[in-house]
């Protein structure tokens, strides 16, 4: 049994639709469809959750009309590409009305997947189930997995085939409460762990996961097999093709992940399983991924390296401004830690006079415009020379390395270049590592 989780461009248009309706048709085992809002249908175009974001914040004495008035008339056109006989003018008004009353960003947001699980429900002519009151979050908005878990499987329990909105879920209060960006892939693995699915099917727009991101890489090799930690760091570190925490559910419950193309159902995607050291042999790195908008907090002192408890010192500090941090090199007299560039955001001038005050520094001070780069893979724990590589390649195309860190399981080295090096220094990288 499987569950398949369609996402934005999937979901797109009414032509894009006919194909996931043939994707779940074809198979029988297909039971259980997790779907995205809308998403876009050209580069231009703009995705319904930015959309209904734009709703939210036009509330308050902007052009919510109008504004609404756009994602309306994107459902209709759906609805009326599938040939549906659902009264989905009379539903989005209601949704308009729910909207004017809950005033709540997440709810706003959260409709674009209600209104397209809706719509392939009825275009499947199955059963619609929505997740808020089954994905559970605490009032903290943490998500509460086990009961989450407890309560999908009890509400799917004899559905023989069911269409589920994903991105969202509710908390105690009823209120509903959305995923980070990007979320529904999360909603999609909970669903799969619930029902224990043989397989997580991923679809989406590309031919699985590819070895790095391909707009910046022009044609990247497509990974047939990663394992699970391999995802999780290529994910983190910037292949927004997953969500990084989709791994967590399946992982736990031994299932799975296969990365599929709604628009080549034939190419067999990505397989992402625990284990794939034996797997044959492999390329010595499995991909490149990489995020921008970073910053570097420099601390120097005389004799740190001496000094009991500084390092706690700074993490405290961190910990009390509520920021949390990515990578903590260390020279003998100096300190570094590496910051998301968000995380820094109206904290930063507190956050520097706090560590002032806890270290009584020589010198600290703040650098931004930092990208970060990993290169990941299993195989390069066994290979020398994996990392002389990254910076042979790098040094060749005159890039300056800002940062260099090794994570403790060998499975990537992070760099860290200026931002305007980025997409130089991960086509560098790429092109290193295939051509030998
Ligand atoms: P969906 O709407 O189906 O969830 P996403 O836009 O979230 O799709 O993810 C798919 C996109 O991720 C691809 O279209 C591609 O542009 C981008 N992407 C970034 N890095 C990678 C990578 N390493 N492999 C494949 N796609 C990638
Ligand atoms: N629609 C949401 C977003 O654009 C969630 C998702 O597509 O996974 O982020
Ligand atoms: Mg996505």
């Amino acid at each position: 049994m499987r569950v398949c989780k369609f996402g934005g461009t999937s979901m797109a248009d009414g032509g894009s639709i006919k194909k996931v309706m043939e994707i779940v048709r074809r198979d029988e085992s297909r039971k259980y469809i997790v779907v995205s809002a809308p998403g876009k249908r050209s580069k231009a175009d703009t995705k319904i959750t930015d959309a209904l974001y734009g709703c939210f914040n036009a509330l308050d004495g902007g052009d919510f009309k109008d504004k609404f008035a756009k994602v309306t008339r994107r459902f209709c056109d759906i609805s009326g590409e599938l040939g549906l006989d659902i009264d989905i003018s009379a539903i989005l008004d209601g949704v308009r009305e729910d909207i004017i009353k809950a005033r709540s960003r997440d709810f706003t947001a959260s409709r674009g997947e209600y209104l397209s699980a809706v719509i392939l429900a009825a275009a499947l002519d199955v059963k619609f189930v929505d997740t808020a009151g089954l994905i559970l979050f605490s009032k903290d908005g943490e998500l509460m997995l086990e009961e989450s878990l407890s309560r999908l499987r009890a509400a799917l329990d004899g559905v023989e085939r069911a269409v589920l909105p994903g991105f969202y879920g509710s908390m105690p209060s009823g209120e509903i409460k959305t995923f980070s960006r990007g979320g529904s892939d999360i909603s999609g693995a909970i669903v799969a762990s619930a029902v224990g699915a043989d397989v997580y099917e991923n679809w989406t727009d590309v031919d699985g996961f590819l070895s790095a991101d391909p707009r910046i890489v022009p044609s990247p090799k497509l990974i047939e097999c990663l394992s699970y930690d391999e995802l999780r760091e290529l994910a983190y570190m910037g292949a927004e093709v997953l969500h990084p925490e989709a791994i967590f559910p399946v992982r736990r419950a031994g299932i799975p992940i296969n990365i599929k193309n709604t628009f080549h159902p034939s190419a067999a995607g990505t397989v992402i399983v625990s284990n794939v050291r034996h797997m044959g042999e492999k390329s010595v790195i499995t991909g490149i991924a990489g995020r921008k908008g970073f910053s570097i907090i420099n601390i120097q002192k005389e004799m740190m390296n001496s000094e009991i408890g500084f390092a706690r010192r700074v993490l405290s500090v961190l910990e009390e401004e509520g920021v949390s941090f990515e990578h903590m090199p260390s020279g003998i007299d100096a300190l570094s830690v590496v910051v998301r560039d968000e995380y820094l955001e109206g904290k930063l001038p507190s956050l520097i006079a706090a560590l002032w005050r806890a270290t009584e520094a020589d010198s600290i001070d703040v650098q931004s415009g930092l990208s970060l780069i990993a290169t990941v893979g299993h195989n390069m724990t066994s290979r020398q020379g994996t990392a002389a590589k990254i910076f042979e390649a790098l040094a060749e195309k005159h890039i300056n390395i800002r940062m260099i860190d090794q994570g403790s399981s060998e499975l990537n080295i992070i760099i860290g270049v200026d931002t305007f090096d980025y997409e130089k220094a991960i086509n560098a990288i790429y092109t290193k590592f295939s051509v030998d």
